[in-house]
């Protein structure tokens, strides 16, 4: 019984999803929305009596493993472990059922968890934008180095560490400015030479002009911060175990790798660097290796974790 109303208070925790649980009187109990939509995070919950090492958590798909994370220990009280998952899902996935597989190791009892998932449509705008000969040089460019910044990108954004706890609150918005751009948009390049290409939009684009503060959106640590060739001057900073924010095409950059940054902190100026049509940010938020919906995190905290704490240990 006393788990069971632990389990219901979780419920309210992890803001806008109603979330089933595997097992309501004994541990381990795991949390995980019975449908997520398709560019938001997975949030997943497990109450451990005993510790693990090791929490994965898998999204799947006819028996192949599409996405994977890590769960991250979010706190301990009355022996019981709190973990916590965030998997980010593609704004390109289709809609439809998945599984979520859960595998705890490491403790004294094995954790194993499955069930369906149903992931939920979003529909998208579409745009095309034209770039000029010197941009569709720059988009086309077999540069060593792009490929190389590319790959160093990959490595930063898939690096999970468990202790990164940072930040759990609501986000702040880096600039006030007109949104050009929203998350998910299908882009259809249109290249000086007649020749398109499709992609999509991976963040957030707000249109300010050359020299405007750019604020951290959350407490975090600083993880990238330097020029590139396509995204211009860059920041990147770390919030959660695999929970980044992002800011392109700067003017001017603030703060230095590893430095610790609090929510609303400036970090730099707007700008038009890299490949941009036009001054603006970008500013985007990755969750596992995913790019997901920045303005979600605008809205509700991704973890209140004080609030974990404090309702198990009214119990
Ligand atoms: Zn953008």
């Amino acid at each position: 019984m006393k788990s069971l109303k632990i389990i219901l208070l979780l419920n309210i925790i992890l803001i806008g999803c109603v979330y089933t649980y595997a097992d309501s009187s004994t541990l381990p109990a795991v949390l995980v929305p019975p449908s997520v939509r398709r560019g938001y995070p997975l949030k997943t919950l497990i109450l451990m009596s005993d510790s693990v090492s090791n929490i994965l958590i898998e999204l799947l798909h006819g028996g192949s493993v599409l996405f994977k994370t890590h769960a991250f220990p979010a706190g301990t009280t009355k022996n019981k472990h709190i973990w916590i998952g965030l998997l980010g899902i593609p704004s390109y996935l289709e809609p439809g059922a998945y599984s979520i597989r859960i595998i705890g190791e490491g403790g004294a009892r094995e954790l194993r968890y499955r069930r369906t998932v149903n992931v939920i449509n979003v529909r998208y705008n579409h745009e095309k934008i034209s770039l000029n000969t010197s941009l569709t040089e720059l988009r086309n460019r077999k540069d060593p180095l792009v490929k190389e910044q590319t790959k160093e990108l990959i490595k930063i954004l898939f690096n999970f560490d468990k202790n990164a706890l940072f930040n759990t609150g609501v986000f702040f918005k880096p600039v006030e400015g007109r949104m050009s751009a929203r998350f998910g948009d299908r882009r259809l390049y249109s290249y000086a030479d007649n020749r398109t290409a499709h992609s999509i939009h991976n963040g957030i684009d707000f249109a300010v002009p050359v020299g405007t503060p750019v604020h951290a959106c959350g407490d975090g640590r600083v993880v990238f911060a330097d020029n590139r060739v396509i995204t211009g001057k860059s920041v990147i900073i770390e919030h959660l175990p695999e929970v980044y924010s992002i800011y392109y095409h700067l003017s001017k950059i603030d703060v230095r790798k590893d430095e610790l940054v609090k929510r609303g902190k400036i970090i730099g100026e707007s700008g038009v660097s890299g490949l941009a049509t036009g001054p603006h940010l970008h500013w985007e938020v990755r969750v596992s290796g995913v790019a997901v919906d920045p303005e979600i995190f605008l809205k509700n905290k991704i973890i209140d974790k004080s609030l974990i704490l404090s309702n198990i240990l009214e119990q």
